[in-house]
């Protein structure tokens, strides 16, 4: 019998990890080849998966192979045709830094227990920040994505604008928000009715004018305006609100003013155009799994006031004594819901030292372009109604003069290709088609793929 089952022997560490190598490479360096979704099968796989706890264990070899059709028969969000939804990141590197911050498991909450690796993760937030064009006075957290981001961000404007009897606070979001910003209104205790929805205009943009209009209206009745959230990329077509006239109604009366920029703020690295105003406002969400290829379970949230993030998240407890001080300021624990976590901080600040920003600038101006590559074709089909032109990397569109059957038709035949995988909307009121660039992975072949079934297909609905 073993003595320490838990603990394997150099031998057997060595031997697990060459076959999680061998397993894990094998996937990776064959994506571009693999299927965009593969469905086919999946419900027996997930039957296999039904089963009781083993009381012994068995070799990993096994287990590996197990979970291979697991792997497969799923949407291939790391892989190059996927243009669905927001597509997610996976970078090699940031996989590495994972494997790395789980075998040395720190605890980085607080700066005394790991100042150095608590300086990693605070580092890699300052830069994030920098690039969102904040200055030294922001501070952030990292969050397993931008619905947390967004939750921290209404508590933090929350304790910010309203008395701890909050009853009578109203949110600001347009049409087009991501929904994520209602579930943390509702987290943070707000009832459905203290959501506004503003209108947008015919780039689905919020309308200034409306939400100034909204804002006097509730306060006319006693409501008290807290919080307006515009989107810097909204998941239907990535239109970025006028952050600067937003910020102007924001001043005039005193709403915190928070950027959801979870799809579209990192393309302020690309083109610092593209999100100008965001560095005025109050907060702002960044996914860093989106728009900095890392892999799901990376979101962020910086705030433009340090205080401002910490009264919201702050409580104080005996059993920390040892632990806060000189460095209150900057516990990480002190400053999101979470007190035990994992070390994000590192799977930003590793790739980032081994490729370089310039790296990520490039990548990202590549999907701007590729996007725009594919909406010049998309015009020139006479079948598609194309909703607007690219904004960020998002396309949507839907065959003209067709009924919603007949575009779900022809998602389902672009999608039956297997080369590349999108997904559909609704939008006015109609079902449509979207096309949205953001993996690293993906490049010009598999966009001219993507606009060539498009066009086929097209012709056969
Ligand atoms: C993806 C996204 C979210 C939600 O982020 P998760 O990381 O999926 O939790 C919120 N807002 C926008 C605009 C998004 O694109």
């Amino acid at each position: 019998m073993k003595v320490a089952p838990l603990e394997p022997t150099p031998e057997e560490l060595e031997r697990l990890t060459r076959d999680v190598v061998e397993f894990v490479l094998g996937h990776v360096t064959t994506l571009a080849a693999q299927p965009a979704h593969d469905l086919d099968g999946a419900a027996s796989v997930t039957a296999s998966f039904r089963e009781t706890v083993p009381e012994h264990g068995f070799e990993i070899a096994d287990v590996l192979a197990r979970l291979r059709p697991a792997i497969d028969k799923s949407f291939n969000t790391a892989g190059p045709g996927y243009l669905a939804f927001i597509p997610g990141g996976g970078l090699y590197t940031a996989a590495l830094a994972d494997f790395i911050a789980c075998a040395v498991n720190r605890y980085v909450g607080v700066s005394y227990a790991a100042p150095a690796l608590v300086e990693i993760e605070r580092t890699a937030v300052a830069w994030l920040a920098e690039a969102m064009g904040y200055d030294s006075q922001a501070t952030g957290i990292l969050t397993s994505g931008g619905s947390l981001a967004n939750f921290s961000a209404v508590v933090t404007a929350r304790a910010a604008r309203l008395p701890e009897d909050f009853a009578k606070g109203s949110l600001y979001v347009s049409q087009e928000t991501h929904h994520s910003v209602a579930k943390a209104a509702r987290l943070a205790g707000f009832p459905a009715a203290a959501i506004r929805s503003i209108a947008v205009d015919a780039r689905f943009r919020m309308d200034p004018d409306a939400l100034e209009a909204a804002v006097r209206d509730d306060a006319s009745k006693g409501r008290v305006p807290f919080l307006v959230v515009a989107s810097v990329g909204t998941t239907n077509t990535g239109a970025v609100d006028p952050l600067r006239p937003i910020a102007d109604v924001a001043k005039r009366h005193r709403l915190w003013l928070h950027a959801d920029a979870a799809y579209g703020g990192f393309f302020r690295l690309a083109d610092p155009s593209l999100t100008d105003g965001i560095e005025v406002c109050d907060s702002i969400t960044i996914d860093p799994h989106k728009g900095l290829f890392l892999p799901y379970g990376t979101g962020c949230l910086l705030v433009r006031d340090r205080l401002a993030l910490k009264n919201a998240h702050r409580v104080s407890a005996h059993y920390l004594q040892d632990v806060v001080g000189e460095d209150a300021d900057a516990a990480f624990c002190d400053l999101s819901p979470e007190l035990s976590r994992d070390f994000r901080g590192l799977r930003i600040w590793l790739p980032l030292q081994v490729h370089g920003l310039a790296a990520f600038r490039e990548a990202l101006r590549e999907k701007l372009a590729l996007t725009r590559w594919a909406h010049e074709r998309l015009v020139t089909i006479p079948s598609f109604e194309i909703l607007d032109a690219p904004q960020l990397t998002a396309i949507a569109f839907r065959l003209k003069g067709r009924d919603d059957d007949a575009n779900e038709e022809l998602l389902r035949r672009v999608n039956a290709r297997k080369r590349v995988f999108l997904s559909s909307t609704r939008i006015r009121g109609r079902y449509t088609l979207r096309l949205c660039v953001l993996s690293f992975r993906t490049h010009l072949d598999r966009v001219s793929d993507a606009v060539d079934a498009l066009r086929e297909e097209a012709e056969k609905v």
